[in-house]
């Protein structure tokens, strides 16, 4: 049977650190950097990508919209 996948992409240099991503996603995929972007700010990034299920949640919740969600179907 299908399956979907998600995964995300930030813009690391845009991202400020706030956190609410990390918080909004249901499946514990993103996590706040221990490295800082040229402003100073731990950026997210997907810790377990694999959890992504593509709900969007991150990017919906993003304050300053810079998380890109993808979905694909994965034939399991
Ligand atoms: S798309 Fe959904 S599951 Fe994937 S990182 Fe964002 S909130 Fe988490
Ligand atoms: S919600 Fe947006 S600005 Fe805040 S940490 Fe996540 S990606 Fe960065």
């Amino acid at each position: 049977m299908a399956k979907i996948k998600g995964a995300i992409v930030v813009e690391i240099e845009k991202c400020k650190g706030c956190g609410v991503c990390e918080v909004a996603c249901p499946t514990q995929v993103i996590k706040l950097h221990t490295d800082v972007n040229g402003k100073g700010y731990h950026f997210a990034y997907m810790e377990n990508p694999d959890a992504c299920i593509g709900c969007a949640n991150c990017a919906m919740v993003c304050p300053d919209s810079v998380i890109s969600v993808y979905k694909m179907k994965v034939e399991a």
